[in-house]
């Protein structure tokens, strides 16, 4: 690319290393700058305005310019920048939040723990369950099952849970314990002719089989997204959750629901756990908490897990774990407005009445000869590409024909996100139903474009 030698650009390629980002390649192309942002739309350097489809990183719920989340921030600037809630010690945003998050819960909950990142939480609930297993006396009871094209992040633990291979290959990932079952994806995994309900049987004997063949006695957890997000939006079958739970209820095995992109809204109700009837132990969240104007996320463990952790504490003399910054003052803050909003404005309600048009609207493209499955549920969509209709093969390589047309539609003014071929739908929850076909009818130029 020409770059002016000082300009933002060729700094950004001299100093930065970027996240997800093949560096070779950045080193030639260079970064899209994003320089503002309002309502649903961005702004990049020079001028040019988007459509942010995927809210940023499936994350800003109320929009990129909501005054009263700045207002909350500084009002508790000025009151307590920091404070931390490592022993005994706290402040009222995080009380207030912590009480907020738990009279919300879609089961019952015991006690929230807060952390920085989806990362970070997962982690944490890994740690969680291993402490809780050692307190009851059950040391042997360790192995996480996770799902293949599942994401749970990239911490050393968390990108062990995420299956998929690029948050492994060359990291010398996963770790030990870490066991990953079959992907609830009906379009691309069941057998020819399987119904829904029969393909979600299988699942659920696939997991029972890998649970007896590592022994039940050893296995503590199982983790799954309602809805996967960065797998490709895969919306799991009929029964497929109450199958699930079942197997792990014979077993005595805890669910922890990663709710980092379905909850507070997403997928038409305010927790995914609501819209698939999930009863977890622990239930992570992030992201849409505080619409990620800053960085904070939280686990909710019931009293399953929190009174043995609570006696191991005991035992120990000190539950060793805790973030700096976990439970940040002001990020606190910022996550109660944000939740007030999502109340306030009726944002679950939006996503369920503006998600049904937008479901809609992206399902009248599946007779596109590009077009191999569209899938979603509330505000999350996704349209999965294919080259060859039938076979359901991809065009060239795989990833070709998605990054291809994610090109085209970032030039209509549309910022979305390709997954190998398929492209994700998760605008802020704010969107309106004329938003949502100005966003489609951008999306049908760069298909035919592509064609
Ligand atoms: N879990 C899920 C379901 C996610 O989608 C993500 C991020 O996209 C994470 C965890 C990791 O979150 P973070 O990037 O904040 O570490």
């Amino acid at each position: 690319m020409t770059t002016q030698p000082n300009s933002a650009e060729a700094r950004d390629i001299r100093y930065h290393l970027h996240s997800y980002t093949n560096a070779r390649k950045h080193e030639e192309i260079g970064p899209l700058i994003i320089e503002k942002g309002d309502g649903i739309y961005v702004e990049d350097a020079s001028g040019k305005r988007y459509i942010e489809a995927m809210a940023g990183l499936w994350s800003v719920a109320v929009g990129f310019s909501e005054q009263r989340l700045v207002d909350a921030a500084t009002r508790q600037m000025k009151k307590l920048p920091f404070y931390h809630n490592f022993t005994h010690k706290g402040h009222s945003p995080v009380i207030d939040l912590a009480e907020k998050l738990v009279s919300m819960a879609p089961v019952p909950m015991s006690k929230a723990f807060f952390t920085n990142s989806g990362s970070e939480a997962n982690d944490t609930a890994m740690k969680m369950i291993w402490y809780r297993s050692n307190a009851l006396g059950q040391p042997q009871k360790k192995k996480i099952i996770s799902r293949k094209r599942g994401y749970h992040g990239v911490t050393i633990a968390s990108a062990s849970l995420t299956g998929l291979p690029n948050n492994q290959i060359s990291f010398d990932l996963p770790i030990a314990n870490v066991l990953h079952t079959g992907t609830p994806h009906h379009y691309r995994d069941a057998l020819a002719g399987e119904s829904e309900e029969a393909f979600a049987t299988r699942l659920a004997e696939e997991l029972e089989q890998l649970i007896l063949a590592e022994g039940p006695e050893m296995v503590a957890a199982f983790i799954g997204e309602p809805v996967m997000g960065a797998g490709g939006v895969v919306v799991p079958p009929a029964t497929y959750w109450e199958k699930i739970q079942a197997v792990l209820a014979k077993y005595d095995i805890l669910l922890v629901a990663d709710e980092v992109i379905c909850g507070f809204g997403r997928t038409g109700n305010m927790f995914g756990c609501q819209t698939f009837d999930i009863k977890p132990d622990i239930l992570v969240m992030s992201k849409q908490i505080s619409s990620s104007y800053l960085p904070i996320s939280a686990l909710l463990i019931n009293e399953r897990v929190y009174a043995p952790l609570a006696d191991e504490s005991n035992r120990i003399g000190t539950f060793g774990h805790g973030f700096t910054a976990g439970g940040h003052p002001v990020a606190a803050a910022v996550a109660l407005e944000n939740l007030k909003l999502i109340e306030e404005r009726d944002l679950v309600g939006n996503a369920r009445t503006v998600g049904v048009h937008m479901q809609k609207r992206l399902r009248e493209l599946a007779g596109h000869e590009l077009v191999g499955e569209v899938r979603g549920v509330g505000l999350i969509g996704a349209v999965e590409l294919v080259g060859d209709k039938q076979a359901k093969t991809p065009w060239k390589n795989a990833g070709a024909l998605g990054g291809l047309v994610n090109g085209l539609l970032q030039e209509n003014g549309v910022i979305s996100r390709n997954m190998a071929d398929t492209l994700a739908f998760c605008p802020p929850l704010i969107i309106t139903e004329k938003q949502v076909d100005d966003m489609v009818d951008a999306f049908k130029k760069a298909l035919d474009a592509a064609v």
